[in-house]
C-alpha cells in the first residue's frame, strides 16, 4: 500500500518485487473489498504499509478482510453487522511516513462506508500489526499542511485518551509524555520540516498516541470527526484540530456544572500545565493555547469543508452513536453537541 505519492517509497520497495496497491484519500469499504481481492489474486504472504494512517488503515483491513474472506461491511461496527474476526490476518508491516494517528500499533482500522456517509471501525486484537517500524526519518519531507493536521490529530488522541473514562494508570505516563513532545515540537516541525528533534519527538508522541488508543477510548471530538470525515471529503486531523479547543470548553463547563469533583478536571488542569509550560496555567490557559495553535497552524474552521448549520443537527445525531463517545468523561446532550459543532463551524 502507498499514499498518493509513491515515490516516496521507491527506495524502499527496489529492494522488493511486490504486488503495489496504491490509494490515496482515507480507507473506504470498497477500497479494501478491491485490495483484499488483488491480494488474493497475487497470492501476497504478507502485506505491508507505507504512509500516512489512512494507508496504514487500508492496509490493516485488507490484510485481514484476505483471510477472513467476505464482505467487509458484515465486519465493520456500527454500520455494518460487527461480525467476529476469527482468522488471523495475513502478517502486516506498518511503515508510517506521518505522525499523526499512531494506527501502527492499534488493533483497528477506520473505513469510510459510502452508501453510509459515516466512518466506522473494523476491530480485532488480532488486527495488531506484526512489525512497526517507526523512522522519523520517513516525515522530513512532509508538507506543512500534512504536518499540522496529522500533528494535531496526535495531540487530539493524546488529549481525549488522557481525559477518557477508561483512563489508566499505563496510559496516564504516555498520555504526559506525548502531550508534553506535541507542544515543544509541533511548531518547529511544522515552520522547519528538516528539524530533526522536531520529527524525532513528533514520531514519538504519535506511537503513543496509538500505545494508549490500543488501550483507552477517545471523547467527543472522535464522535464528531467520525460523522463529519464519513460525509465530507476532509482530513481527519484538520476536522479533530477545528473542534479541539470547543470539545474541552463543553467537558470543562459540563465537569463543572454536574460534576465539579470529577477527576477529569485535573486532568484538563495538568494538560494545561503541560501545554503552556507554565506551573500557574488554567484550564482557559490550556484551551487558548490549543486555539492560538490552530491558528498559526492555519487550520481552516469546519464551514471551508462545505459544512453548514443545516447539517449540524444530523452531524449531532450521527456523533451521539459514535463509539469514541462512549469514552467521553460525561455524557453530552443532544443541545450541548449541537453547541460543540457549531461553535467549530
Ligand atoms: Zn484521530
Amino acid at each position: 500500500m502507498t499514499g498518493a505519492s509513491p515515490e516516496r517509497t521507491e527506495s524502499l520497495v527496489a529492494e522488493l518485487s511486490p504486488e503495489t496497491f496504491r490509494a490515496s484519500g482515507e480507507p473506504t469499504v470498497d477500497l479494501v473489498r478491491d485490495g483484499a481481492w488483488r491480494a488474493q489474486n497475487a497470492g501476497c504472504d504478507v502485506v505491508i504499509s507505507i504512509g500516512g494512517g489512512s494507508v496504514i488503515d487500508a492496509g490493516k483491513a485488507i490484510a485481514i478482510i484476505t483471510t477472513n474472506v467476505g464482505e467487509p461491511l458484515e465486519f465493520l461496527e456500527t454500520v455494518g453487522k460487527g461480525r467476529a474476526i476469527t482468522v488471523p490476518p495475513l502478517p502486516f508491516i506498518a511503515v508510517p511516513t506521518t505522525a499523526g494517528t499512531g494506527s501502527e500499533v492499534t488493533r483497528n482500522a477506520v473505513l469510510g462506508s459510502t452508501e453510509h456517509g459515516v466512518k466506522a471501525s473494523l476491530r480485532s486484537p488480532l488486527m495488531l500489526p506484526r512489525v512497526a517500524v517507526v523512522d522519523p526519518e520517513l516525515t522530513y519531507g512532509l508538507p506543512p499542511e500534512v504536518t499540522a493536521f496529522t500533528g494535531l490529530d496526535a495531540l487530539t488522541q493524546l488529549i481525549e485518551l488522557y481525559v477518557s473514562v477508561r483512563a489508566n494508570p499505563l496510559i496516564d505516563a504516555i498520555c504526559v509524555t506525548g502531550i508534553e513532545h506535541i507542544a515543544n515540537a509541533l511548531r518547529p516541525a511544522y515552520h522547519n520540516g528538516a528539524d530533526r528533534d522536531a520529527r524525532r519527538d513528533m514520531a514519538l508522541a504519535s506511537l503513543f498516541g496509538g500505545l494508549a488508543l490500543a488501550n483507552a477510548g477517545l471523547g467527543v471530538v472522535h464522535g464528531f470527526a467520525a460523522p463529519l470525515g464519513g460525509q465530507w471529503k476532509a482530513p481527519h486531523g484538520a476536522l479533530c484540530a477545528a473542534l479541539l479547543p470547543h470539545g474541552m470548553a463543553a467537558n470543562v463547563a459540563e465537569l463543572r456544572a454536574r460534576a465539579p469533583q470529577h477527576p477529569a478536571l485535573e486532568r484538563y488542569s495538568s494538560i494545561a500545565r503541560l501545554l503552556t509550560g507554565r506551573s500557574e496555567a488554567s484550564v482557559e490557559d490550556g484551551i487558548d493555547w490549543v486555539r492560538a495553535l490552530s491558528e498559526e497552524l492555519r487550520v481552516p474552521a469546519l464551514r471551508a469543508w462545505g459544512i453548514t448549520e443545516a447539517d449540524l443537527q444530523g452531524v449531532a445525531e450521527k456523533a451521539a452513536k459514535a463509539s469514541s463517545m462512549l469514552a467521553n468523561p460525561l455524557p453530552l446532550t443532544e443541545e450541548e453537541l449541537i453547541a460543540v459543532v457549531s461553535a467549530a463551524l
